[in-house]
């Protein structure tokens, strides 16, 4: 059996009673087999010894001999302090809340002891230590120089101890019958260990190179799947045409677009892109064109569209997003547009009624906060097919929303959603009444280090918007530090006075425990002390909808100078007027957020600014990274360079936000592992597609049988 596929209970296990079965569960871990896949968060390695002289190297881990007790009051609390010594000096034990240790320490007897000792009072200390006697009996814990030792992720009333004897007694039960993955002849290849001994030692390695190879081996299997699973996927793209209907002659109208518009039998006229762009006061950049083009061109291909849209903030991929729905309308088909925050959703929504109502689409807006009345009747209308787009956040998925006909899927700022929504809301096409999946088009201006896109979203195409819209001004961007704040402050009264309206960013929404300062105090402060002749406001996450949409709103409309927030305001928002970014605690920022948030303005022809405010007591290398965002303004630029100050696997927006989430692989860091991986399940897909031949039968019964990591299709 595959290891996923071992449900027994964890409470089959000896030791398991209710209070650790309650305390598993909390961690997700139910059966043994999940019991198995939770792998160390680290391993201690105590096959090295380190005496106590060399207590600042790392963790002493030594043999030593009790000297003797002495009780001390630690405030009020009589308190033992047991005195050690080893081959190379004499150390302090302190027992804190421990007097018990009394017995189990006792005088002039032996001692391993592993632990982290500091210099304090005059002599080497240590309150967070391990030990065992040197003749205790070994089989009953897995502590005792010479092992590597697993650290698991513990939760209220687990304790290390028994988390290890319980996947000791897990794996001395079932690793006989766990079956490989990974084709024998792969395995092979790569010198990697069988299923069973990659499990093995991945708990409890004998050493640290076996660690390593047992890491190379369960890593190889990880990003294997996700390809082989890419793969297929790409497969089953291929597979799947579009049906192209009978069409009769009569019903053709003159114009490309008028085809299928008679096709669906709507009244809609031919050319509704051309219509909008008729009406816009400016034209579409280069960029926007060419993204169309290919757009289009999906769209009206063979195979439902899977594209990633990539562009920097401010690159105008909403319109792109309101033409690619206009195309969908044509064709007699619903969209879906779909947006992480209310707050840009309402946005977009606004847009859509500007924009796509006059040529006679009807918009509706779809969020968890619209009464159920007026809900109820929206739906009644989506499901008729009376409404062409729906604009909303993820109450879209809900499972009583239904679509007569959705033939378009757009999700912006796709970065901020898992994988699992996306898919909830393409079976929402499949279950229309053609039972075709729709188009998908997913925007995010998070840009995607190049080898994460193909090897990730190796079966998407992927378009990138080049360049911004004209006139606009580069942002002109200065650092400050926060003592010379009032200095930013009479800046930006200034431009205030000449009718610009400022954004000011904070890191925390409250005061807090770390010395910051927070939205709701800057509020305060700004609205009495600093700027009393303007009108200020707050948004974060925690207000009511209802008011985040009426601040906004007014904020829009110019009745707000400033608007006090948090990073809340880092998606989406577009007020060209708001000319100021002002981000106090700015090292407290990534650089992509950053950069997005430095986005929210520049929007306008007037020329914007963003003060990136530190505080005093930041670091050189804080300032450093700051000094990227004065060089750049390039998303993709900072992205890099994001990535090359912060090490692979730390980028923004790529592994907090769902778009994989492996055991122990990740897909930037071990990009050559990725990329091996990637090779071996394209050409085995190649070569036998089914997967019929008996080298690659264990990938078809582990997909059948107990598909790895589900989440990941997009
Ligand atoms: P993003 O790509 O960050 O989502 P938006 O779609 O919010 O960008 O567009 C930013 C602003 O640029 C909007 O105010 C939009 O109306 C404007 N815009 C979009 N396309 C053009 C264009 N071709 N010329 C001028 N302004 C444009
Ligand atoms: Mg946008």
């Amino acid at each position: 059996m595959f290891v996923r596929e071992i449900r027994d209970p964890v409470a089959k296990l000896t030791g398991v009673g209710s209070v650790t079965e309650t305390a598993l569960a909390r961690i997700g871990i139910t059966t043994i087999g999940s019991l198995l896949c939770r792998y160390p968060r680290k391993w201690e390695d105590r096959t090295r010894l380190v005496p106590l002289k060399e207590f600042h190297k790392g963790p002493v881990c030594t043999i030593v001999r009790i000297l003797a007790h002495h009780w001390f009051y630690a405030g009020k609390v009589r308190t033992l302090k047991v005195f050690i010594e080893d081959a190379t000096a004499r150390a302090a034990l302190v027992c804190y809340n421990r007097p018990f240790m009394e017995k189990q320490l006792t005088i002039k007897k032996e001692y391993f002891i592993y632990g982290d000792f500091v210099f304090k009072y005059g002599e080497i200390q240590s309150n967070a230590f391990n030990y065992e006697p040197v003749t205790g009996d070994k089989t009953v814990a897995y502590i005792g120089p010479g092992r590597i030792f697993p650290i698991y992720p513990l939760t209220k009333d687990l304790r290390m101890t028994s988390v290890r004897s319980l996947v000791k007694q897990a794996l001395g039960a079932y690793l006989p019958v766990i079956e490989d993955e990974i084709p024998k002849t792969i395995r092979e290849r790569y010198h990697l260990l069988t299923k069973a001994r990659a499990l093995h030692a991945i708990h409890f390695p004998e050493s640290m190179k076996e660690l390593e190879k047992a890491k190379k081996s369960l890593m190889y299997e990880e990003l294997f799947y996700l390809e082989v699973i890419i793969g297929k996927r790409a497969q089953a793209k291929r597979s799947v045409m579009r049906q192209t209907p009978a069409v009769d002659a009569d019903m053709l109208f003159e114009t490309e677009t008028g085809y299928a518009s008679a096709l669906a039998g709507r009244k809609h006229a031919p050319g509704l892109q051309n219509m909008l762009l008729d009406r816009l006061p400016f034209s579409l950049t280069e960029g926007q064109e060419s993204v169309i083009a290919e757009i289009n061109a999906d769209m009206d291909g063979p195979y439902p569209m899977a594209r990633l849209l990539q562009g920097d903030v401010g690159s105008g991929k909403t319109l792109v997003a309101f033409l690619a729905v206009l195309k969908a309308v044509e064709k007699g088909g619903q969209s879906a547009i779909l947006a992480p925050t209310e707050l840009l959703a309402r946005q977009h929504a606004e847009n859509a009624a500007k924009l796509l109502e006059p040529l006679g689409v009807s918009v509706a807006f779809l969020t968890g906060t619209i009464p159920s009345k007026e809900r109820n009747h929206l739906l009644r209308n989506l499901a008729a097919g009376d409404i062409d787009v729906v604009i909303g956040t993820h109450a879209l998925f809900s499972q009583d929303v239904r679509y007569r006909e959705l033939r378009l899927v757009v999700i912006d700022e796709q970065q901020r959603f898992g994988v699992v929504q996306r898919q909830a809301i393409l079976a929402k096409g499949s279950a229309s009444e053609s039972k075709m999946p729709p188009d998908l088009l997913m925007m995010s201006a998070t840009p995607i280090p190049r080898t994460l896109s193909i090897t990730v979203f190796g079966d998407l195409d992927v378009s990138v918007i080049k360049g911004l819209p004209p006139g606009r001004k580069p942002i002109t961007t200065h650092l400050a530090r926060e003592s010379n704040e009032d200095k930013v402050y009479e800046f930006v009264r200034a431009r205030i006075k000449e009718g610009a309206q400022a954004y000011f960013v904070y890191p925390l929404i409250e005061e807090g425990e770390l010395d910051l300062k927070d939205a709701v105090s800057m509020k305060e402060r700004l609205a009495t002390k600093v700027f009393p002749e303007y009108t200020i406001a707050l948004t974060h996450s925690r207000l009511d909808e209802e008011q985040k949409r009426r601040t906004m709103e007014a904020f829009r409309r110019g009745d707000i100078h400033i608007l006090v927030a948090t990073s809340i305001v880092e998606v989406g928002v577009d007020v060209p007027n708001a000319t100021c970014m002002i981000i106090e605690h700015a090292e407290r920022f990534g650089l992509s957020a950053l950069h997005q948030l430095r986005g929210r303005v520049g929007r306008g022809t007037a020329q914007s600014y963003c003060f990136l405010v530190y505080s005093d007591s930041c670091t050189e290398d804080a300032k450093t990274r700051l000094m990227v965002m004065l060089e750049h303004s390039d998303g993709f630029i900072i992205a890099e360079e994001d990535l090359k100050l912060r090490g692979p696997g730390r980028i923004d927006g790529v592994e907090q936000s769902g778009y994989i989430k492996l055991g122990l692989a990740d897909p930037v860091e071990h990009v050559t592992i990725l990329e091996k991986a990637r090779e071996d399940a394209f050409a085995m897909l190649e070569a036998d597609p089914q997967l019929m031949m008996s080298d690659h039968r264990c990938v078809a019964e582990s997909l059948s049988r107990a598909p790895p990591f589900t989440d990941i299709v997009v």
